[in-house]
């Protein structure tokens, strides 16, 4: 192998990594991080090796599921129902 061949693939190398998506979580500075991110698109440093905590019955305070995403989903859809209903006799009493 030629030394001039091993500079180039160094530096493709080097032009892939610099390329790698960045941290985007706030330092102390008030910054963005701008480490490279790894898969949940933080650092080594904010949280990119831990997977977080579980979620459902395997989270240590679950208690009775109302704020579980799909009870806040179910939440936000009902919701939705109750706006547009209001919405409904609003313009069915105007029409009358
Ligand atoms: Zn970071």
């Amino acid at each position: 192998m030629h030394p001039g061949e091993i500079v180039t693939d160094w530096i493709e190398a080097l032009i892939k990594a610099n390329k790698a998506p960045r941290c985007l979580a706030k330092t102390r500075l008030a910054r963005l991080c701008q480490s490279p991110a790894m898969k949940n698109g933080r650092c080594r440093m904010h949280g990119g090796k831990s997977p977080g905590a579980p979620c459902g019955k395997k989270h240590g305070r679950y208690k009775s599921g109302l704020y579980t995403k799909q009870q806040k989903l179910k939440h936000y859809e009902t919701n939705q129902l109750i706006k547009a209903t209001k919405l409904l006799f609003c313009k069915v009493n105007e029409a009358i």
